[in-house]
């Protein structure tokens, strides 16, 4: 898809929403400090619980799994596992386990907006993240990140993102040139970043130098592809990943030559600074209809053809059906209890929406679009998981209505929703996470050697996905936190949201 009227991330970045150097009530520290312990160096033991270890395998109810110094070391059934001396004991009788959820498509837990962040992101059970718009330098970003005394996910870092002359977002990395594309994936690899984020914006000749120079350094280059280059050319130019499904929908339409010159001559107009208003209001409702269009010309055997190309080419997709679903634009209910975790400035810009500054015909329009564009992602997503393209459970979190923390278990279901088995969309955000940052010999699911990352489960996410909520404990890098300890850290988020107001009305 590509909504090029409504950028698809907000600059939350401009106003933080908190300020660092907060200092935190010592009343909650204490909690924290009482309720997660014991720490690391004593060994930890989940008895008796069901384990869905996310490898494949089927669940294994009456396991035993045995932690010590951050990794596991057993899981074993229950009858015949030892108990360690001064272990833990977590009785898991009647729960279930599974491994730490990733969401690999987040904002702001690289920025002011952490440790907020990073609370709601580890008391909802996300032990890592992939940071979709990273700091300028990455190196200098982790040690002040080091000293930060608040658990945190693990987080896989992108460069800021690179995109081109005319950028969405006022803090991009602008590569006007090949020479510029090339510069910038030198300088973000030497700044530590994990990958380079590419864009929209980025003229083809740029895109395709910042290609090649990834190749060259050996660094990925993920994100969305640019409206001047196509999802099998993005693909076959070796991008790891691609976002939202941008542009994937176009290629599964046989129109997608045709509507992709016409796309960028409406484009062209709609952002000329000679068009006149009538002039660029007419090229909004024509790009309107093409995107109807695009959904109209689906076709089956064209898409195949593509999802055959993210498979030899090892694309993997991010489709972020929860930012789609809120591009739908319903407004989060403020009877919702997770709405009391966003400070008033957040809630207020997340209540105006994705399309406040269009005028009223062209909102609804826009909401039509987004609705059947929202249908048509889910096929597609169905569509690929069965011709076994990679998938990734990714939130765009930060844009309105998509929670951190929260918004994965949204993610899980919609991409159950779209055809995915429970377990397919549990590794989607477990083992598939892992192997996608390079690191399945060591995190990613539930077994020996690996990091203890894991979330302990009342109900059973097979059974329903929305089980993955029931969550009574966080085991992260093996460090324990059982429901009252994630209590107080939601508190804790939900403070500093508060305390953001408290600054704000000072100012
Ligand atoms: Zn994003």
């Amino acid at each position: 898809m590509t909504r090029i009227l409504v950028p698809l991330l907000t600059p939350d970045r401009l106003r933080p929403l908190h300020r660092c150097n907060l200092r935190f009530s010592l009343s909650l520290m204490f909690l924290l400090a009482l309720f997660s312990f014991p720490g690391w160096s004593q060994s930890l033991v989940i008895r008796n619980v069901t384990v869905i270890d996310a490898t494949g395998h089927a669940a294994e109810p009456n396991m035993s799994v045995e932690i010590e110094d951050g990794r596991i070391v057993a899981v074993t059934p229950s009858k015949t596992a030892r108990t360690p001396k001064n272990a833990t004991i977590v009785n898991g009788a009647g729960k279930f386990l599974i491994p730490g959820l990733w969401d690999m498509h987040v904002h702001g837990a690289s920025d002011s907006r952490a440790p907020w962040s990073h609370l709601l992101f580890v008391g909802n059970g996300v032990v890592g993240v992939r940071d979709m718009s990273g700091p300028p330098d990455a190196h200098a970003w982790r040690a002040t990140q080091a000293s930060n005394p608040d658990p945190s996910p693990t987080i896989y870092l992108g460069s800021p993102i690179v995109d081109g002359p005319d950028p969405t977002w006022p803090e991009s990395i602008v590569a006007a040139d090949e020479a510029q594309g090339r510069a910038v994936v030198d300088q973000q690899q030497q700044h530590g970043a994990d990958f380079v984020k590419v864009y929209s914006g980025l003229p083809r000749n740029v895109y395709f130098a910042i290609a090649d120079e990834a190749k060259k350094r050996g660094i990925p280059f993920e994100g969305h592809v640019p409206e001047v280059v196509s999802a099998a050319e993005a693909s076959r130019a070796g991008q790891k990943s691609i976002e939202h499904l941008t542009l994937v929908a176009e290629g599964c339409s046989k129109e997608e030559k045709t509507m992709a010159a016409e796309r960028q001559r409406l484009e062209a107009l709609f952002r000329s600074p000679d068009a006149d208003m009538p002039k660029k209001i007419a090229a909004g409702q024509n790009i309107i209809r093409l995107n109807f269009h695009v959904v109209e010309t689906f076709d089956d055997a064209t898409a195949q053809s593509l999802f055959a190309q993210f498979l030899k080419n090892g694309t993997w997709q991010t489709p972020t059906l929860t930012l789609l679903q809120a591009q739908i634009d319903s407004p989060l209910d403020t009877n919702d209890s997770r709405s009391k975790f966003l400070s008033k400035e957040v809630r207020a810009k997340w209540d105006a929406g994705y399309y406040s500054h269009f005028p009223p015909p062209a909102r609804a329009a826009m909401v039509q679009l987004a609705k059947a564009e929202f249908d048509e992602s889910k096929k597609i997503v169905g569509l690929m998981y069965q011709a076994g393209v990679p998938i990734l459970a990714g939130t765009d979190t930060m844009n309105p209505h998509c929670l951190p923390g929260f918004g994965i278990h949204d993610e899980l279901a919609l991409l159950v929703e779209a055809g995915l088995s429970p377990l397919a969309a549990l590794q989607a955000a477990t083992r598939n996470a892992a192997q996608f940052v390079g690191q399945l010999d060591s995190r990613g699911t539930i077994e020996v050697g690996k990091t203890a990352d894991l979330v302990l489960l009342d109900k059973d996410p097979l059974a329903d996905i929305h089980n993955t909520v029931s969550i009574q404990a966080v085991v992260l890098k093996g460090k324990l936190f059982q429901r009252a300890a994630l209590d107080a850290m939601l508190a804790k988020a939900q403070t500093l949201a508060n305390r953001e107001d408290a600054a704000a009305s000072e100012r």
